[in-house]
């Protein structure tokens, strides 16, 4: 049984980037819908129903932040954002708008399927066509079972506060998926805490001692400096 094609529209003025980013697209089974600007993506996007939208933040017509925002009225399409490394302040703001994640250029192939792949996975769960693994969730040599609410290392039960379970889980359920500061602190301690990562910083700590094998160079719990977080199995 073969899978349907999957489609994708992108959105980027730089010509070099778009062809790089259509050939990686294409050669792996998508079918792409290349845009230069921002009115001329939202456009396809309407009419094309794509799988997932690929979106420079720069565009020449519209700010890429405001493109999320207005997409986001009226759609639910997965969102992966490109934008330059200096623009930290710029891809918080396209996630709390709505995106669902970023590459910063530049980027190889791999990673960019891989982030999309972390996407698309993320929405056929939230749409019920996949399952979460019988509950059971591994990365290295933790496995979280979500049914018992347990977590264990090595086989040996590790012991988390409902805090750092809460975090754990909140990771898992987006894993190769950057998470906001904000988004973290507004779902485990609710909208009041969105302004104190300090809070965040010291759960995470605590939960990288717990949970990696060296808390100071962690392999799954990673940092994205000045954004958020992001579990890598
Ligand atoms: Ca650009």
């Amino acid at each position: 049984m073969s899978e349907p094609q999957q489609s994708v529209v992108l959105i980027e003025d730089e010509k070099m980037i778009r062809r790089y980013v259509a050939m990686a697209l294409s050669a792996n089974g998508f079918k792409v819908w290349e845009s230069e600007t921002a009115q001329q993506g939202l456009m396809e996007t309407a009419s094309r129903r794509p799988d997932l939208i690929i979106l420079d933040l720069g565009l020449p017509d519209r700010d890429g932040v405001d493109v999320i925002r207005e997409l986001r009225l009226w759609c639910e399409i997965p969102i992966l954002v490109l934008s330059v490394c200096t623009e930290e302040m710029q891809k918080v703001a396209a996630l709390d708008a709505g995106a669902d994640d970023y590459l910063t250029k530049p980027f190889g192939v791999p990673e960019l399927h891989a982030r999309i792949r972390a996407v698309l996975r993320r929405r056929a769960r939230r749409d019920g066509h996949e399952d979460n693994e019988g509950g059971i969730f591994e990365f290295g040599d933790v496995q979280v079972d979500m049914v018992h609410r347990r977590v264990s290392r090595g086989g040996t039960p590790v012991h988390l506060t409902p805090i750092e379970y809460q975090i754990l889980t909140l990771l898992v359920a987006n894993v190769g998926l950057v998470l906001t500061h904000r988004f973290i602190l507004q779902k485990v301690w609710g909208p009041d805490y969105v302004e104190r990562p300090h809070y965040l910083r010291v759960f995470m700590a605590g939960l990288r001692r717990k949970i990696e094998e060296n808390s100071s160079n962690p392999k799954h719990l990673m940092t994205e400096t000045g954004i958020g977080y992001r579990l890598v199995r």
